[in-house]
């Protein structure tokens, strides 16, 4: 045997030891990955028809050559099998790996090793063996029988349709799986490019490189395993399932630079595309505002926490939930954050609207008299605490009853929107201006002495007498009394205030209406400036 079969045979050796490391490593690695039971079997295989190839080699005698042939069927059909498993359970195809699939996938390599174990009795594999003439070894050809086009075909056709899915898939890898789909590709494509070659007859004095191949292919694989982190996870799998959230996430390193976000994410944020990839979150968040940026700056990358934004897309408010939690490594130390936006502008809305219906009276436009009650009496008690004026005016449309006998319901509504419209224009951001009931409404003037509010009463009074209503059925005059009260002595209640105002209105009523009357302690007085 020449020195050049000799390293041959320790190359080959190689390889084999190479595989059955892979297998071993692959088996005892944690991983998530499904597909890892498929990638142990496809090494597995491999080794045996490897340490098969090399003995083979070395045979001496046709009889020790076939036996150690016999060998290597216990092993090289079923690694196509196996790698195409693996690359179906890679590129997130798992649902389609049934027994319909796996049934002739292995059927055909067990009957390959069955017919190879016991070919002197049929020659259905082999039809013949021969030594070939003239090689630097013992190196025997064979004559293919029937089922030996079967069994190739089976390889060939596996390992094609394996590199036809990581084409197929190609698009849809996200950057960081495209190295780990380039080592599988080339773990194909190697072996299958050396038994093409080897099929035609090109390989160097006829002999079958696959398993020299196979050492470079199991190298890479170690390599992209501990490197890249292949197979710790099925990239598709995991991609659909961040690109089917509804929610979107963004995941920044430690410095707070964005590194991935998902489909979801796009639509959720104006700007979103590859080109984010790099950039600082607040440079992210800046179109929804100081705030939102503060606070995505600000959010403790150890503490997870919420926070609801309203962001500006395309001219119409969005409300997102904001969650951001961090993300560790193994060791605990900080990887990253993990923002998550959870789009609850439908929720929002419906809460501010329900809102609205529980303190906005909806002909109007002005607080109900839940509300204002609500918000008077704080402002009371605020009053009483820091000692300073608060008056309560009480208004009530004059003959309202007539509006809506004579022009119909309609245009009562009307004049009810009217006469809120005057009173508006002389209220203070921080008076309470409510519907008290029908055609009355009810201020609250904080830091307002009773000559001050009787004054703004009697503004207010004049305006609503010189400002008719126009209407297509012509104009309506609108007039209306008023009764105002301070909130003296210090302990008097909101309800007490109502019922003193009440009084002075009523005498604003009897005493021919559009008036102001004032009532400061037991005497009712009208107003004049
Ligand atoms: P006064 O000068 O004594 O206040 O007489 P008035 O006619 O204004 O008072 P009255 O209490 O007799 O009538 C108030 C009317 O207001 C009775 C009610 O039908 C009407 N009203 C109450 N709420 C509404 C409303 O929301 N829209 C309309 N169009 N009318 C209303
Ligand atoms: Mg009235
Ligand atoms: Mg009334």
């Amino acid at each position: 045997m020449g020195a050049l079969i000799s390293n041959y045979i320790v190359i080959v050796s190689v390889s084999g030891v190479l595989n059955a490391l892979l297998a071993l490593f692959a088996f005892y690695k944690k991983t998530d990955f499904a597909g890892i039971r498929a990638f142990v079997g496809s090494s597995f295989f491999s080794a045996i028809y490897i340490f098969g190839f090399a003995l083979e080699l070395s045979g001496n005698s046709m009889q020790e050559i076939g036996f150690w042939i016999k060998v290597e069927y216990l092993g090289m059909p079923f690694i196509a099998p196996c790698s195409l498993l693996m690359i179906m359970h890679f590129v997130g195809l798992e649902r389609l790996i049934n027994k319909k699939l796996l049934i002739p996938l292995f059927a055909v390599p067990i009957i390959s090793t069955l017919l190879v174990w016991t070919n002197e009795y049929h020659h259905l594999f082999y039809k013949a063996m021969v030594f070939r003439e003239g090689a630097p070894s013992l190196v025997v050809d064979i004559v293919m029988g029937p089922w030996y086009i079967v069994q190739g075909s089976m390889t060939f056709g596996s390992m094609l349709a394996g590199m036809c899915l990581i084409l197929w898939q190609w698009n849809r890898m996200k950057r960081v799986y495209r190295r780990q789909m380039i080592t599988i590709f080339v773990g194909q494509f190697l072996p299958a490019m050396g038994a093409f070659l080897y099929l035609i007859d090109k390989t160097p004095y006829g002999m079958d490189p696959v398993p020299v191949i196979m050492s470079v292919t199991s190298t890479l694989y170690f390599w992209a395993i501990l490197s890249r982190g292949m197979l710790t996870a099925a990239p598709i799998a995991r991609e659909n399932l961040f690109e089917s959230m509804r929610d979107g996430v963004l995941v920044t390193d430690r410095f707070d630079m964005l590194i991935d976000y998902n489909r979801a994410a796009t639509r959720m944020m104006e700007g979103l595309d590859s080109s984010a990839v790099g950039r600082s979150l607040a440079q992210l968040f800046l179109p929804a505002g100081k705030d939102a940026v503060d606070y995505v700056m600000s959010a403790d990358p150890l503490l997870s926490g919420e926070r609801e934004l309203a962001w500006n897309i395309g001219g119409s408010t969005c409300y997102y939930e904001v969650r951001s939690s961090p993300v560790l490594k193994k060791d605990g130390s900080i990887a990253g954050r993990m923002i998550m936006l959870i789009d609850v502008t439908e929720r929002t809305l419906l809460q501010e609207k329900l809102r609205q219906l529980a303190t906005i009276d909806s002909l109007t436009g002005i607080y109900n008299r839940t509300h204002f009650m609500e918000l008077s009496r704080e402002l009371l008690i605020q009053a009483q605490d820091s000692k300073s004026p608060f008056s309560v005016i009480l208004l009530d449309i004059d003959f309202f009853k007539n509006i809506n006998d004579r022009y119909g319901h309609q245009y009562g509504d009307m004049a009810l929107q009217h006469v809120v419209g005057v009173c508006s224009r002389h209220i203070r951001e921080r008076d309470v201006f409510g519907r008290y009931g029908g055609e009355e409404f009810v201020m609250c003037l904080p830091d307002t002495p009773l000559k001050q509010a009787a004054l703004l009463s009697e503004q207010i009074r004049s305006d609503v007498e010189r400002s008719p209503m126009y209407t297509v059925s012509g104009q309506i005059n609108v007039t209306a009394s008023f009764g105002v009260v301070e909130a003296l002595p210090h302990n008097v209640s909101l309800e007490e205030l109502l019922s003193e105002a009440d009084h002075a209105l009523y005498t604003s009523k009897r005493n021919g209406r559009n008036a102001v009357h004032i009532s400061s302690g037991a005497a009712i007085t009208h107003f004049r400036p």
